[in-house]
């Protein structure tokens, strides 16, 4: 995995580029080199040639793949393909299959880059065409007179083989790299980059999935805003960096005292909302007090300073009989009686 440091990326997208084309790189090399001494006892030196110089291209291929850089080595083997079908096929013959590894080489092209939409229809147009002129030139013939029967049957159904494996592990990291980029893209859509907490519009789904869980089954279902109290003394006193560390050392230091299946989301600035199901007022209170009183007790260090904050927290148990964004004004009000009751303590809607 040290080795695809090269082009000092770490990540998993480029990680699945790299298993690609090694695997790809495995399969190619491997080929190519059992086809050296096939070819030259079977008396084609200049295929075994081919097969050397296909084999260098192939390790140098692998090669600059560890060193990170993966669309010189996409474009190495591509080249390889293309030449080596285009050679290989006419003087062994059709019937012994090399055209298939084209098939394979389309989708391999996908994963360069620095190819646009159109160069990669380009490309299999590219493909397309030698593919059919191959057909053309040299499917109605007959194959190489030298060449056992037997073996070009083998060779045949060989490279068909050889040829869908390549296309399955090209497919598999394809998706993997897929399925990840799309469970990046959600996640950062839903999470609060300061905080790694879930965002406000995240929350709002789970609100709204609540209040009609909670109707559903008559359950109890409590919603709280969290609040820290004078937050704005923090950042004028030491900056906006040290309130951004503020924010995160209380985000955490809250959300490790929830039970699993409750909820605390970033509402905005230093405002959080805590969703707490099968909660009732009084339940959620016991909770919001132990909050509110081991916050004022921490100490929160800071690059090596102490740093004290208070919360206030308005809490308020749903009813059912109103939608839940009321639940969230009505907590949103007990915060603001909150404050104007001194701070550092929790009020609940009533
Ligand atoms: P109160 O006790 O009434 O809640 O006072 P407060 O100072 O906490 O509240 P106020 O609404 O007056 O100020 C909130 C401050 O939070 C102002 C804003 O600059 C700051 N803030 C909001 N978002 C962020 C953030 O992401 N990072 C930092 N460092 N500060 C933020
Ligand atoms: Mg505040
Ligand atoms: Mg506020």
């Amino acid at each position: 995995m040290n080795r695809i440091a090269g082009n000092g990326s770490h990540s998993r997208h480029n990680y699945r580029i790299f298993m690609v084309i090694n695997s790809v790189g495995y399969i190619g090399i491997l080929v190519h080199l059992a086809l050296i001494p096939v070819f030259y006892c079977l008396g084609f030196p200049g295929l075994a040639f081919l097969n050397i110089a296909g084999s260098v291209l192939w390790i140098g291929a692998w090669s600059v793949n560890h060193q990170g850089r993966y669309n010189t080595a996409i474009l190495l083997m591509t080249v390889e393909v293309i030449s080596h079908t285009l050679l290989v096929v006419p003087t062994v013959g059709w019937q012994a299959g090399f055209q298939y590894y084209l098939f394979a080489a389309v989708p391999f092209t996908l994963f360069n880059n620095r190819f646009e939409g159109k160069a990669i229809i380009f490309i299999s147009i590219a493909f397309c065409m030698e593919f059919l002129l191959l057909s053309i030139y040299t499917s109605d013939h007959p194959p190489n007179p030298s060449l056992p029967d037997n073996l070009v049957k083998l060779f045949g159904r060989a490279n068909i083989v050889i040829a869908f494996t390549a296309q399955g592990v090209i497919s598999y990291y394809f998706r993997l790299a897929s399925i990840y980029l799309e469970q990046e893209l959600e996640k950062q859509a839903h999470t609060d980059p300061l905080t790694g907490l879930y965002n406000r519009r995240r929350m709002l789904d789970f609100l709204l999935q609540q209040g009609k869980l909670a109707e559903r089954e008559q359950a109890a279902l409590s919603v709280a805003f969290v609040d820290i109290d004078h937050f704005k003394k923090i950042n004028d006193n030491y900056g906006h960096g040290t309130g951004d560390q503020v924010l995160r050392e209380v985000a955490e230091f809250v959300k490790r005292q929830l039970r699993k299946g409750d909820t605390l989301a970033r509402w905005g600035g230093e405002e959080f909302l805590l969703l707490l199901p099968h909660t009732d007022l009084d339940g959620a209170r016991v909770l919001a007090e132990k909050i509110c009183g081991t916050v004022a007790e921490h100490v929160f260090q800071i690059d090596g300073k102490d740093y004290s904050v208070t919360l206030t927290i308005g809490l308020c148990e749903h009813r059912t009989e109103h939608p839940i964004e009321k639940s969230i004004k009505l907590a949103d009000i007990a915060l603001y009686r909150g404050k104007q009751a001194g701070r550092n303590r929790v009020m609940c809607y009533s």
